[in-house]
């Protein structure tokens, strides 16, 4: 989501279009499932669900379509309390001690915004969305076009007092092509930004930026659809103004980690670490009910396993604020809490976007034409296997992902390099073996991003590949891991 090394993603994305793919297995067979246990436990509006089978395509799609209705689910807001206790009841139903383990955090308090282009003595609302902890305050300024709001291009134009204009992208829909754009314009006296993502049909995609300052945030920002971004920069060439109101603040908040348990035999000591966040900009179904829906599945079936299957302890977590309060969320508070207990994790997996259906944005010629024609392909959406420099994780994970998700391409990057420097990112920069297999289409983090495009059966083979993958890493020893070749 904030990123810094554009040169090696950009290396990453040819690798994608390059990549052939030989001997696909779409086989949706439960290879090491054991089936069915007692019956479920419904809870809230479920009406019925699908079979027992902690793997069954529609029993994973029915959690994503549940956790959906719950929006949007910014840490410390109601819609996210409720996602809370429902997925505190869903680990505690698998049979998981559970717990909803509450913490204070600086909550953005958002109530009311609009923004409104203001040409040829014409006043026209437009479509925004704030910037995440942006500084709220009301104004109108002239605006001023910096294109991708580069150093060059700020310091080339004469901004203060201005209202820059900023044309940002996404490459593989996730890394921002602006990370430091909103802080400089603010120290070249700017006064307000307007930028947009990359979306396609003018859909708004909010980010979060990895230098959140919180209450020193510096100037409103607002976050625009492609279309209405270059609105403004037309505007800009006849001396439009915009104006702005945004109504919110920083006030301190409550926000949760759930936190699950499985005691494992003892046959071997550390613990496997299995999260997911499940806070979301709006509905959040790829982004991150697939993840939450994975967390509940794996639950479930390791839960139903008998203890010689379980040689050591695992933890399910679920955290918040990794969107909305990007990076002072994530597994921040868990890992402040445990500092003692980070030595015995063997893994760390962060179950984050695991099914979606092949979609490419065409965009032309990088200019922000935006033309928002979004072209469905067959198979799968590309994935990316994020890891530490373990290469027994891509040995291990490798014949899983090649059966169940063959779209992927493995990179050994975390932590210098990955969309979550607050999930796996942490924990890998503290030495501990982390995984996250990814993907992200061009409606992520919209308000698009919805169930309906979830594919079942997709979901269930990436979630059985994690299955798999954790059935050979619950019996490797730290070494076995941890090894160098
Ligand atoms: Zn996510």
């Amino acid at each position: 989501m904030n990123y810094q090394n554009h040169k090696l993603i950009k290396t990453a994305f040819l690798a994608f279009t390059i990549l052939v793919v030989t001997g696909c297995n779409f086989s949706n067979s439960n290879s090491s499932s054991s089936g069915t246990s007692g019956s479920p436990t419904i809870v809230g509006d479920s009406v019925t669900l699908p079979k027992t089978d902690p793997m069954d395509p529609s029993r994973l799609h029915n959690w994503v379509k549940e956790l959906t209705n719950f929006q949007p689910r910014w840490a410390g807001y109601p819609e996210e309390l409720k996602a809370t206790k429902w997925l505190a009841q869903r680990l505690s139903n698998a049979g998981l001690k559970t717990k909803i383990e509450p913490y204070k955090f600086r909550q953005w308090d958002l109530s009311s915004w609009e923004v409104n282009l203001i040409d040829s003595g014409q006043s026209e609302p437009i479509k925004s969305f704030p910037i995440w902890s942006s500084r709220g305050g009301a104004g109108s300024a002239e605006l001023v076009d910096v294109g991708f709001g580069t150093e060059l291009e700020l310091l080339t134009k004469n901004i203060s007092g201005k209202a820059v204009v900023v044309s940002g992208r996404a490459l593989l829909n996730v890394f921002a092509t602006y990370p430091e754009t909103y802080h400089r314009a603010a120290e070249l006296g700017a006064v307000a930004m307007f930028v947009t993502s990359d979306a396609p049909d003018n859909l708004i995609r909010p980010t979060s930026s990895g230098q959140n300052l919180l209450d020193d945030n510096p100037i409103p920002a607002f976050q625009l659809g492609a279309q209405d971004l270059a609105k403004l920069r037309e505007s800009s060439r006849r001396g439009g103004t915009v104006s702005w109101k945004l109504d919110a603040k920083h006030i301190d908040g409550t926000t949760h980690d759930v936190v699950a348990h499985l005691p494992g035999s003892g046959q071997l000591k550390g613990t496997i670490l299995i999260c997911a966040h499940y806070d979301a900009w709006f509905s959040g179904a790829l982004d991150n009910a697939t993840g939450v829906s994975g967390l509940i599945g794996l639950a479930e079936y390791f839960a139903q396993l008998p203890l010689e299957k379980r040689p050591r302890d695992m933890i399910f977590l679920g955290v918040t604020g990794h969107d909305a309060g990007y990076p002072h969320g994530g597994v921040n508070n868990w890992v402040t809490k445990n500092k003692e207990s980070i030595g015995d994790i063997e893994l760390f997996m962060n179950l984050d976007h695991l099914a979606a259906h092949g979609t490419e944005h065409v965009t032309g010629t990088g200019i922000i034409d935006m033309l928002g024609i979004v072209l469905e392909r067959p198979l799968d959406e590309e994935r990316a296997l994020f890891t530490t420099k373990h290469p027994a994780l891509i040995r291990t994970f490798m014949p899983f992902v090649l059966k169940y998700t063959p779209l992927t391409l493995p990179l050994p990057t975390v932590p210098e390099i990955t969309a979550n420097g607050d999930l796996e990112g942490i924990m890998g920069k503290l030495g501990v073996p982390s995984v996250n297999l990814t993907m992200a289409t061009p409606h992520y983090h919209t308000e698009e991003d919805t169930a309906d495009r979830i594919p079942a059966k997709q979901l269930s083979r990436s979630v059985m590949a994690h299955r798999d993958f954790l059935n050979k890493i619950l019996f490797m020893s730290r070494e076995q891991i941890r090894s160098p070749i």
